[in-house]
């Protein structure tokens, strides 16, 4: 880390770090040539690992069968958190547009949610205000909504298009692949062409494949065909909805010619206030996600290079 954070080195903030493993990665300098690295703790000694990383050695331990006490742990850079998410403000109603409408009666709070306190780039243990903070904050909000609001009628008809859906991927009679194929393809296309560094091709190169993925899981089959506790049709129907966000998240990427936080783009590597210092809104369509942009409010921390 003395090449890339030579003040802060391994306490440099997760996208630098993530980074500078890559580059060591792509530079031959992996373990053996391959794409990891080794985290070395055996110099903090048993009582420091076993009191302060218990989690994180019985991880090693147990996927692994690495003894972190005695052996290094081979690393590489993956994705751990979703910055951004649905839009809400700080009552964590959802809002709909660039104006702040909310939508009333429902709520997010959590990773699922953009309250949006992170930015571009969630610091490490920041999770807990969304989910201390602004789950507390959206009970509350509930709680007034509920008492200002009838009880509505439930409608009669809202669960036949999911039924439909369901029904659809159980009754299909044809062998088509299996969704854990698609879930893989999926993956590794996110993983070499969306993850630490991207760019124009290789995000353009993505979203062909992402669109061919979810052609492609119009179709797919399960092997499990039953009504009760199938988790192989739950698998089949999230499957379209980890599509929906790849192909949002590759969109909206692929449209911001700029590097911000944990977005990183090797042809634009700089970062582009005048031109985006605002938030990718992305909607739903026929013909795949369109995008609008909201300004960022901006009160006491002015933006700023970030060197370490
Ligand atoms: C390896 C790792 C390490 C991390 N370390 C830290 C850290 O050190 N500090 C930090 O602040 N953050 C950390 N994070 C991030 C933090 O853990 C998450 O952001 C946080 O747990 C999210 O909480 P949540 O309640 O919003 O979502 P989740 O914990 O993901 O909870 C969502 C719940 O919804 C359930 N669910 C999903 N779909 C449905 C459905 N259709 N119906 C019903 N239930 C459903 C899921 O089963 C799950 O229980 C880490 C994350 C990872 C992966």
């Amino acid at each position: 880390m003395e090449r890339y954070a030579p003040k802060l080195m391994e306490l440099a903030p997760r996208d630098m770090v993530s980074r500078a493993m890559y580059q060591e990665i792509r530079a031959g300098r992996g373990i053996g040539g391959k794409d990891y690295l080794y985290l070395d703790v055996r110099h903090l000694g048993r009582k420091v690992i076993e009191e302060k990383l218990p989690d994180i050695t019985d991880f090693a331990r147990i996927y692994q069968g690495v003894e972190p006490l005695t052996e290094p742990v081979p690393v590489q850079p993956t994705a751990h958190y979703a910055m951004g998410g649905i839009p809400t403000n700080v009552s964590a109603e959802v809002v709909r547009d660039e104006k702040n409408t909310v939508v009333p009666g429902l709520f997010a709070a959590g990773e699922c949610a953009c309250v949006s306190v992170h930015g571009a780039n969630r610091l490490g243990t920041n999770s807990l205000v969304d989910l201390l903070v602004f789950g507390r904050r959206a009970g509350r909000q509930m709680a007034r909504y509920a008492g200002t609001v009838e009880r509505p009628q439930p409608i009669a008809d809202a669960t036949v298009p999911v039924h439909a859906q369901l029904e659809a991927i159980r009754s299909r009679e044809s062998k088509g692949e299996s969704v854990a194929k698609i879930r893989h393809e999926l993956a590794d296309v996110m993983m070499d062409n969306v993850g630490v560094y991207r760019d124009g091709k290789l995000l353009t190169a993505a979203l062909t494949k992402v669109r061919e993925l979810k052609e492609r899981n119009g179709a797919v089959s399960i092997g499990d065909c039953g009504a009760v506790f199938n988790t192989d049709l739950l698998e089949a129907n999230e499957m379209g909805y980890l599509l929906d966000l790849a192909e949002v998240t590759v969109v909206g990427a692929l449209a911001r010619t700029e590097s911000r936080g944990a977005h990183s783009r090797e042809d634009f590597p700089e970062r582009n206030d005048a031109r985006w210092l605002k938030h990718t809104l992305a909607y739903q369509g026929p013909k795949g996600p369109t995008l609008k942009y909201k300004p960022v409010s901006i009160t006491r921390f002015e933006p700023k290079p970030r060197t370490y």
